[in-house]
């Protein structure tokens, strides 16, 4: 019997619900109109009622071998936290999530879900999987509204772990040890906590206070932070061990942007994309109380097709400008999410596929004035596995633009492996770890962006999971 016919399991109230929804027809999310969102920074999902959230849940069949979990890099139990929304037990689900995962917040908002537990939810088969992120969301919302506590950690176990940098990474790996005992101090370069999560992505993805609440809860189980502290330069990893550190993690992420190397990059006007969201985000040039320069141009051209990209080019739309995205593959191969995509679409910016920029284009005085490009076509696959971009000779054509924003990647800066003795990295700057995130200098673990390079949150959270575990490891066997 096809498992969605084993109806006869659910207690009645719940049959009542997933008979008024279509078991293969997701429950809509609203969302701001796209033309009002467009002008505005405020979140553009408005997330679920209790009523729809608990209707979206009584879609999972709870099925016995969950395949959802398999998609889930931090193991979240998904059926667990699902099956207490369908009960209307929000706080339960809360709590379940917060027992694998110390972002449920974010990663409800910005995990690609279509490529992880969406992806393998087995009414897939049949129609729209169900939207354990937007649950995901729902849950931790409400326990963030209602000021849902999280189990006290377990008392102090003697140890001192510092951790390097305040991303997902590092805020993960922290959350691990402090709740097992570990006495946790988190240094963190810039002024403000979350890493990418509060410099990089827009709030209209993902509003500063969902971060600033998640980092609380940290605070709440002991964690201590400390920001404007760059490790390799304000304090090296060898004098913070004659502090009394033990053992170190490295979430240091992968903030050095790549550029294309062609003429007329430095031109006034061309930015990375890092830059241009970190005056945005972090320093609110958006906003007229305060004084950070920024100066874009009414036509703007980013380039790249990654979810950097995509918020370049949603952010920049919102300051007023006509946006172009030029990518050198076809939509098919664009990396971004696909919900961000379809918002960037539906919010009026204009896509040019299988184009590369050649050249940037400047006036008189050292200003951009455009881009020539060249037409594109795909190859053979390359190391990827993604058909290659070749360029189609003699097909350049010029487009008329005042700012450039590269969204084109970014590798690990290489100050913290310089300074620290022992510590070796890959030619790329990549640190060296093995599968417990043990460097190769014993007491340094490592995780995230800073290992692998540009990944995504989820990903830096599992690495920081696993890390935790190895430092346990090594701590407490020493
Ligand atoms: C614009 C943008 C949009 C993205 N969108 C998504 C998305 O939708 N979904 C998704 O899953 N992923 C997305 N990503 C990728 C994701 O954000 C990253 O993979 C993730 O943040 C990596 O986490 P991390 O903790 O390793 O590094 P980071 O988030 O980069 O955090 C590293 C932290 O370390 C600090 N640091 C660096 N050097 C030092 C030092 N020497 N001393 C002290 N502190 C230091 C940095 O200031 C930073 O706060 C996006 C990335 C960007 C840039």
């Amino acid at each position: 019997m096809p498992m969605w016919k084993k109806e006869k399991a659910v207690p009645w109230e719940r049959r009542l619900l997933v008979t008024e929804t279509n078991r293969f027809v997701a429950i809509p999310v609203p969302e701001q109109d796209p033309n009002v969102r467009n002008k505005n920074f405020e979140e553009v999902c408005l997330g679920y009622s209790l009523e729809d959230a608990q209707k979206e849940a009584s879609r999972c069949l709870s099925c016995k071998v969950p395949q959802c979990r398999k998609g889930c890099p931090v193991s979240v139990n998904i059926p667990e936290f699902i099956g207490h929304i369908k009960e209307g037990n929000i706080e339960e689900a809360a709590r379940s999530l917060w027992a694998y995962s110390a972002l449920p917040a974010v990663c409800g908002r910005v995990c690609p879900q279509e490529n992880q537990c969406e992806k393998y939810c087995v009414l897939k088969n049949k129609g729209d999987s169900v939207s354990i992120g937007k649950l995901e969301r729902f849950a931790a919302d409400y326990a963030r509204n209602h000021k849902v506590k999280a189990n006290p950690p377990a008392p102090f176990n003697g140890h001192k772990v510092a951790i390097i940098g305040g991303g997902p990474a590092g805020l993960t790996c922290a959350g691990e040890l402090a709740k097992k005992g570990f006495k946790v101090h988190v240094f963190e370069a810039l002024q403000r906590l979350g890493g990418v999560l509060i410099y990089g992505i827009p709030s209209f993805r993902l509003p500063d206070e969902v971060v600033e609440e998640e980092v609380k809860k940290l605070e709440d189980l002991g964690v201590e932070f400390e920001t404007n502290v760059i490790v390799g330069r304000t304090v090296t990893i060898d004098a913070l061990k004659e502090e009394g550190f033990e053992a170190f993690f490295i979430g240091s992420g992968a903030g050095l942007p790549r550029f294309m190397n062609i003429p007329g990059e430095n031109l006034n006007g061309v930015f990375s994309a890092n830059e241009f969201l970190t005056r945005t985000n972090l320093m609110h040039a958006n906003d007229d109380l305060f004084d950070t320069p920024l100066k874009l141009g009414q036509k703007v051209a980013v380039i790249g097709g990654g979810n950097v990209a995509m918020d370049a080019a949603r952010v920049s739309k919102r300051l007023g400008s006509d946006v172009t995205v030029v990518y050198r593959r076809t939509e098919k191969e664009l990396p971004a999410r696909s919900e961000e995509v379809h918002h960037a679409k539906e919010e009026g910016i204009h896509f040019k596929f299988l184009t590369n920029p050649v050249e940037i284009l400047g006036d008189e005085d050292g200003w951009t004035k455009g881009i020539r490009c060249i037409e594109m076509e795909l190859g053979e696959p390359d190391a990827s596995g993604r058909r290659r971009p070749v360029p189609i000779q003699g097909s350049e054509f010029d487009l008329a633009v005042d700012t450039v924003i590269m969204a084109l990647g970014t590798s690990p800066n290489p100050l913290i492996s310089m300074t620290t003795q022992g510590l070796e990295t890959e030619d790329w700057g990549g640190i060296i770890v093995n599968e417990t995130g043990q460097s190769t200098r014993e007491d340094i673990f490592a995780g995230g962006d800073a290992v692998t390079g540009a990944a995504t949150v989820i990903l830096a959270m599992g690495a920081g999971k696993e890390a935790a575990k190895g430092i346990e490891d090594y701590l407490l066997k020493k």
